[in-house]
C-alpha cells in the first residue's frame, strides 16, 4: 500500500471566529485543584479581575461577570436594560445583530429593526432618521454590533454616539463587542457607551463559558426599576454586591475566573494600543492576500468592500461554488487549519452555503500564524485547482513588514 500524504500532523490551529486559540499561560493557570471558595486565593483572583476587566473596555464604571455565552450575555443585557414593552431600536449588518435583536422580542420588547443587509455598513443617515422619527423619546436603548462576526462589518461607535448626540435623543447606547473586545480599539467612556456585552472565546482568549457586561452610571440609575429583571441576570449584585457568592449568583466559575485573570494580565502587559495594532496588521496581511487571489478569480471576493469597514478580528469572504467548502476541508485535514464557516450568507441546506468562509485573526494570534493560515490557503487552491490570483502570500508579506515599518517609525 502507498502512503497518503497529509501534512496535518503537529500542533493544530483553530482559525474560527470563536473559540478561539487558548494561549498556553491561560491554560497553565486553569490547571490546578479546585480553590476553596470561600475565602483566600480565588477571592483576591477575582479582586483582581474587576480593574483589567475595566481596561479592557476602556471604563471606569461598572462590570458584570455570567456564566454564559454570548446569547446568555445578550439576553443578560436585555433584562437589565428593558422593561416588558418598552421599545429598542437595534441595527444589524449580519445574523448577531438580529440574533440579539431576537433576544429581546423573545422577552417582550418592542423592537424595531433597521436591516442593513449583509455586506454594508451602518447608515447613520437612516438611524439619525429613526431617531428622529421618535419624537417622544419611547426608544429606550440603541443596540448594535462592534463587529458583525457573519459578515466582518464593523459599525464606528464614535459616530452613533455623534448621532445620538446631535439628535439630542437619550436612548441608552448598547454594544456587542462579542467579537471585538481585546482586537478593535474601543474606548466605552470616551464614545458615551451605556452598556456593553462580550463573551470569553474571542479576543479574551479564555474557554468559552463566561459573559461579560459593562454598564455605564447612567444605565444603573435608568434600569434601576425595570421588571424583566431576575435574581439570576440582575447586574447590580454582580457589579456592586457585597458579598463574594453574589458576584455569581451562586458559585464561582472557578477555573475560569483563574484563565481569564491569566489573559487580562497578559493584555494588559502587551497593553491595548499594541493588541489593536497587532490586530489591524494582521487583518491587513489577511485582507492583501484576498485582493490578489480575487484578482485571478472573479468568483472570490472579501464580503466587505471597503477596508473602513471591516473588522480586525475576523474576514468573511466568498470563494464561490463549493469551493470554500473544499478548501475548509483540506485545509483541516491536510494542513491542521481549522477555517470558519461562512455564517448567515446562506441557508446550510442551499447550494450556495459551500461557497462561503470566514478566516479568524482573533485573540492569541500572531505574524507566523496569519501567514501560516494564508499559505496553507494559498497551497490549499493549488492542490484543489481554485483558480486565484497568484501571489496572496506575497502580498500579505509585503502588507505585514510594511505595518511594521510604520509601526516602528
Ligand atoms: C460569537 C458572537 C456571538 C454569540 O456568542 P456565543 O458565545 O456563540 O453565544 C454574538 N455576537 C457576536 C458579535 C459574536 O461574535
Amino acid at each position: 500500500m502507498s502512503p497518503s500524504l497529509s501534512l496535518a500532523n503537529g500542533r493544530s490551529y483553530l482559525a474560527i471566529p470563536g473559540p478561539s486559540v487558548m494561549p498556553d499561560r491561560v491554560l497553565r493557570a486553569m490547571h490546578r485543584a479546585g480553590p476553596n471558595i470561600y475565602g483566600g486565593e480565588i477571592h483576591d483572583v477575582v479582586a483582581g479581575i474587576w480593574p483589567r476587566l475595566k481596561a479592557v473596555a476602556g471604563t471606569s464604571q461598572n462590570s458584570a461577570i455570567y456564566i454564559a455565552n454570548g446569547h446568555g450575555t445578550w439576553e443578560a443585557a436585555n433584562c437589565n436594560i428593558f422593561s416588558k414593552g418598552d421599545k429598542a431600536l437595534v441595527l444589524a449588518v449580519g445574523r448577531f445583530g438580529i440574533g440579539w435583536s431576537e433576544s429581546a422580542r423573545a422577552l417582550g420588547v418592542d423592537v424595531e429593526l433597521l436591516d442593513f443587509g449583509k455586506s454594508s455598513p451602518v447608515d447613520l443617515g437612516r438611524v439619525e432618521a429613526a431617531l428622529r422619527a421618535d419624537k417622544d423619546h419611547k426608544i429606550k436603548a440603541l443596540l448594535t454590533t462592534q463587529v458583525d462576526t457573519s459578515s466582518s462589518i464593523k459599525t464606528d461607535i464614535a459616530s452613533l454616539r455623534g448621532v445620538l448626540d446631535a439628535v439630542g435623543h437619550p436612548a441608552l447606547l448598547a454594544v456587542d463587542c462579542i467579537a471585538s473586545i481585546g482586537c478593535d480599539e474601543y474606548r466605552m467612556d470616551d464614545w458615551g457607551v451605556d452598556v456593553t456585552v462580550a463573551a470569553s472565546q474571542k479576543g479574551l482568549m479564555t474557554p468559552p463559558g463566561l459573559g461579560v457586561l459593562w454598564f455605564s452610571d447612567r444605565a444603573r440609575e435608568r434600569c434601576r426599576g425595570n421588571d424583566l429583571r431576575t435574581p439570576y441576570w440582575d447586574w447590580e449584585p454582580r457589579a456592586n454586591g457585597t458579598e463574594f457568592w453574589q458576584y455569581f449568583n451562586g458559585t464561582a466559575p472557578t477555573h475560569h475566573l483563574y484563565g481569564l485573570a491569566e489573559a487580562l494580565l497578559m493584555l494588559e502587559e502587551e497593553g491595548m494600543a499594541n493588541v489593536w495594532a497587532r490586530h489591524r496588521a494582521l487583518a491587513g496581511a489577511v485582507w492583501a492576500a484576498f485582493e490578489v487571489w480575487s484578482k485571478g478569480n472573479p468568483a472570490i471576493a472579501m464580503n466587505v468592500a471597503n477596508a473602513r469597514d471591516r473588522g480586525c478580528s475576523v474576514t468573511a469572504a466568498r470563494i464561490g461554488g463549493n469551493d470554500a467548502t473544499r478548501l475548509r476541508e483540506w485545509c483541516e485535514t491536510q494542513a491542521g487549519v481549522t477555517l470558519g464557516i461562512g455564517l448567515g450568507m446562506a441557508l446550510p441546506g442551499d447550494a450556495a452555503w459551500h461557497g462561503f468562509l470566514r478566516v479568524a485573526h482573533m485573540g492569541h494570534v500572531n505574524a507566523h500564524m496569519t501567514l501560516g493560515v494564508l499559505a496553507v490557503m494559498e497551497a490549499g487552491m493549488q492542490a484543489l485547482d481554485i483558480a486565484h490570483g497568484e501571489g496572496g502570500v506575497l502580498a500579505a508579506t509585503k502588507a505585514l513588514s510594511s505595518a511594521w515599518v510604520q509601526g516602528q517609525a
